[in-house]
């Protein structure tokens, strides 16, 4: 059995889940369903970054204890994740024991291969935050939460050596053992590593919340060094060695291409000073704009996941956002268009078909499969074929225009056969004609089912297959899997149309 370790980002616990997560969260679940369905052991895992000072600010700004404001906020995001159907494997907070104990052990393992040092840092620091800021964050050279000027503060850190590890990365990279993905991300990777980079700290002496260095606790990981590093002990580094010998390395880390340079240089350069095998792909998806515009709080059109699961379902919103743009480019989310493209696609495309072959098939043949026709067999090979093909490189909009071309093609199917003519002409032709439309919604149910897993479910029924799950993948993919004589029942409305 082919094992598939798939993450996302950990997603910082001072936001609110809003699209963005969502999108790179219902890509990831996707992929692992998928996966799942091909038969390979699958480990999905996704979770929230929980220390460093700006929490610590936060909490103590809602009068709360920094624990009691991760717990609060870190069950939004679970909260959200089950509403939209994520079906991660771990939730990793890195709050938890289990990550405290593999980041002890990892920090242990860099300090033994000679990879830190202690040596100055010296930055700018705000006394009202308590802590670090950077240039970027000042307004006219003041902290924007406390209009003052910051100080020029030095204080001991650890440092990692990257720089001694970047030629073997540049050379994993381009030999395509370390994989970036899409393929710009990968030149851009490589064009950091030529301008040269320095050294990073992976300590803090001034900030309070997060876990100490094993060997010197005085000093706190630096909040991004430390989040890193759920990738390895969120299958159980340090804690469940056996789990974690079965999945690292990971197949895909998947992200937004903002934190590239963490996962494609940084990580990886820790890895190999670990002694730790690299992650395969680095994917880093694209930024997109809501209606044409930027995504802000000032333009209120920041989106609500869970304001878009009460509108359409969380099936129809799964499906609406992955359909937009190119998986990895960036693009416009037509949220405007959502109503629209929810009719269009699904209550008329894939909802409309269902029904229609259901109630035909109950109208024609009282509910029973007719005789097997074999007239798609090879169309739908080819297309399963493509299906996997994309799927294999994370085109997951290839996969969807798959899916609406195939619906299209079993619509135009009706069209041509007529079959409410056929049913006072030809009655033996009107059996092969159910009976290859009935395994076309099969086909399309399963070919959904890693985008739209309730509906796929529910079309299963339907057709007498809830067991589906009780079939392999080829034997699946297969044409003719609905026997005669079994019973199928009329269709519900799977996507009941809206208004605009
Ligand atoms: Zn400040």
């Amino acid at each position: 059995m082919k094992k598939f370790y798939i993450t996302t980002p950990i997603y910082y616990v001072n936001d609110k889940p809003h699209i963005g997560h969502a999108y790179t969260t219902i890509a990831a679940d996707v992929l692992a369903r998928y996966h799942r369905l091909k038969g390979d052991e699958v480990f999905f895992l996704t979770g929230t970054d929980e220390h460093g000072s700006k929490v610590a600010e936060s909490a103590q700004a809602a009068n709360k204890s920094p624990q009691e404001f991760c717990d609060e906020n870190s069950a939004k995001f679970q909260m959200v994740w089950d509403r939209l159907n994520i079906s991660h494997n771990n939730f990793l907070r890195t709050t938890s024991l289990q990550h405290k104990q593999g980041v002890e052990k990892f920090l242990n393992k860099l300090k033994e291969s000679g990879s830190i040092y202690e040596s100055d840092y010296q930055g700018l620091y705000c006394t009202g935050c308590e802590r670090f800021i950077t240039e970027k964050e000042l307004l006219d050279g003041l902290c924007p939460d406390h209009k003052k000027a910051p100080e020029v503060l030095k204080e001991k850190n650890y440092f990692f050596k990257l720089k001694d590890y970047l030629p073997q990365i540049a050379k994993l990279i381009n030999s395509g053992e370390l994989m970036i993905l899409p393929e710009n991300k990968k030149n851009e990777v490589l064009g950091l590593i030529k301008q040269g980079l320095d050294d990073f700290s992976i300590s803090r002496e001034s900030v309070k919340w997060g876990i100490k260095i094993p060997f010197n606790d005085s000093q706190i990981t630096y909040v991004w060094v430390e989040a890193l590093q759920n990738y390895i002990t969120g299958i159980g580094y340090g804690a469940d060695e056996e789990n974690f010998n079965k999945f690292w390395p990971a197949d895909i880390h998947l992200m937004a291409k903002d934190i590239i340079k963490f996962h494609a240089l940084y990580w990886p350069a820790m890895l190999l000073a670990a002694g730790l095998p690299l992650p395969k792909v680095i994917f880093a998806h694209g930024f997109f704009t809501i209606d044409g515009e930027k995504m802000s709080k000032t333009l209120g059109n920041v989106i609500d996941p869970e304001a878009l699961v009460d509108e359409f379902g969380s099936d129809a919103v799964r499906y609406l956002l992955l359909s937009q743009f190119p998986f990895g480019a960036d693009g416009d989310v037509k949220a405007g268009n959502f109503v629209i493209q929810y009719n269009s696609d699904l209550a008329n495309g894939l909802g409309n078909l269902t029904s229609r072959v259901l109630s035909m098939a109950e109208k024609y043949f009282d509910g029973v499969v007719p005789e097997k026709d074999f007239e798609f067999s090879d169309e739908t090979a080819g297309i399963w074929h493509q299906y996997e093909d994309a799927m294999k490189i994370f085109k997951i909009d290839e996969v969807i225009e798959i899916i609406r071309k195939f619906n299209s093609f079993a619509d135009g199917y009706v069209e041509r056969q007529k079959p409410w003519q056929l049913a006072k002409e030809d009655k033996e032709q009107l059996a092969k004609v159910i009976y290859n439309l009935l395994e076309s919604i099969r086909h399309l149910a399963l070919m959904v089912y890693p985008i739209m897993p309730d509906v796929a479910e529910q079309i299963f029924k339907y057709l007498n297959q809830a067991d589906w799950k009780s079939h392999n993948f080829k034997e699946l993919i297969d044409w003719g899997v609905l026997e005669p004589a079994a019973k199928v029942e009329k269709a519900k409305a799977l996507f009941p149309r809206l208004e605009k």
